[in-house]
């Protein structure tokens, strides 16, 4: 079979370690792509960390652009050659979630432990969040890609696959924003930028950037945001309201797995207020609401996992509104390294100060 280089996660907590796995021709419905460029998401850290449970040992990595360089059986609508984004969005298509049009609640379990990949000795090796694309190939499958512009870069076609997707998903599809309504974004990192510009584009009127950093309350303007509001101030709602003309938001977007954040949450929100959770703490951990409140002035309460996308449908008007200049993606990279340095990427990503880090594959 053959190989390819891989960072692999031996051990919860411990570096990620460069070796040679092996990689199986794709199956039928199923796509091999040779990667440019990945990038590093919180939820990669948050797995090699052992928050979320899962075997061992594991190749990470989903947020992911390449070339499509072979094709399984039964394959239609691809071709070898084809620039492609790879996304962790493994959907059936048949179950009634698939068939509901919420292809992100897929239903059918993926078994990651008979993945396509294995120890170069034949052991099992897990294809992490069915991507494993902290590596040269992938093999996933065909409904888990979306074809990309040619000439588009892949470093940042890359950054669509996950954050982007998941924050603009979570303004557009899972809040159903309307025009002119009022929006605080909790979390200006990689997917709260993108919030705020989903947020933007589907019209709203205040957007407020909350935030631990008087740094990232200005990169958020940059991508949208009307007002910036610290999160270490003693009662941060009261900002917000004030930025508001007296009020709470008709939307407030959580975009950081922090229980401080999640509990601070329902304060900015009005009546009839709902509130979106997006990102992920890590499992067992608890937040604690008044449900009086919520009762008596109408507001709820929803996850939104990858933006509640249709990524067919999504993937490609985001990436006109980005050829048109409507939607930043460039900006959002912060650093580019190799798959060698990728533990010091992992290292930039955790002090929280890094947009995103893109790992960029040498093919010479
Ligand atoms: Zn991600
Ligand atoms: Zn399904």
């Amino acid at each position: 079979m053959p190989t390819i280089k891989a960072a692999v996660c031996h051990e919860f907590g411990a570096p990620l370690v460069i070796e040679e796995v092996q990689l199986a021709a794709p199956k039928s419905g199923e796509v091999e792509v040779t990667l440019d460029a990945v990038a590093i998401c919180h939820s990669d850290i948050s797995f090699a960390d052992g928050a979320w449970g899962g075997f061992l040992p594991a190749v990470y990595g989903h947020e992911a652009a390449g070339t499509v360089s072979a094709i399984g059986e039964g394959v239609t609508g691809f071709g070898e050659g084809d620039s492609v984004v790879v996304t962790l969005i493994r959907s059936c298509g048949i179950c009634p979630s698939c068939a509901g049009g919420a292809p992100t609640l897929c239903e059918t379990p993926y078994d990651d432990k008979n993945g396509p990949l294995s120890t170069v000795d034949g052991k099992p090796l897990s294809q992490a969040m069915a991507c494993g694309a902290f590596a040269e190939k992938v093999v996933v499958d065909h409904r888990q890609i979306v074809k990309i512009p040619s000439d588009m870069a892949k470093d940042v076609a890359a950054l669509v696959s996950c954050g982007v997707i998941t924050g603009v998903g979570a303004a557009v599809n899972a809040a159903q924003l309307r025009p002119g309504q009022d929006v605080v974004v909790i979390g200006a990192g990689g997917v709260g930028l993108n919030a705020i510009q989903g947020a933007r584009i589907a019209g709203a009127r205040r957007i407020i950037a909350v935030d631990m950093s008087e740094e990232k309350l200005e990169i958020a303007k940059e991508f949208g945001a009307t007002d910036g509001v610290l999160a270490s101030l003693q009662s941060p709602w009261k900002a917000s309201y004030k930025a508001l003309g007296g009020k709470g938001a008709e939307v407030v977007l959580v975009t950081v797995g922090a229980i401080p954040a999640y509990e601070q949450a329902a304060r900015y929100m009005g009546r009839g207020g709902r509130m979106i959770m997006i990102g992920m703490p890590h499992s067992g951990e608890t937040a604690t609401y008044e449900p009086v409140i919520m009762a008596a002035i109408g507001q709820g309460m929803i996850g939104s996992k990858m933006g509640d996308v249709v990524i067919q449908r999504d993937i490609p008007w985001m990436i006109d509104l980005y050829q048109q200049g409507r939607l930043k993606l460039d900006e959002l990279i912060s650093g580019r390294w190799s798959l060698e340095q990728i533990n010091e990427a992992i290292a930039d990503t955790k002090t929280g100060a890094a947009r995103r880090n893109v790992i960029l594959f040498d093919r010479a």
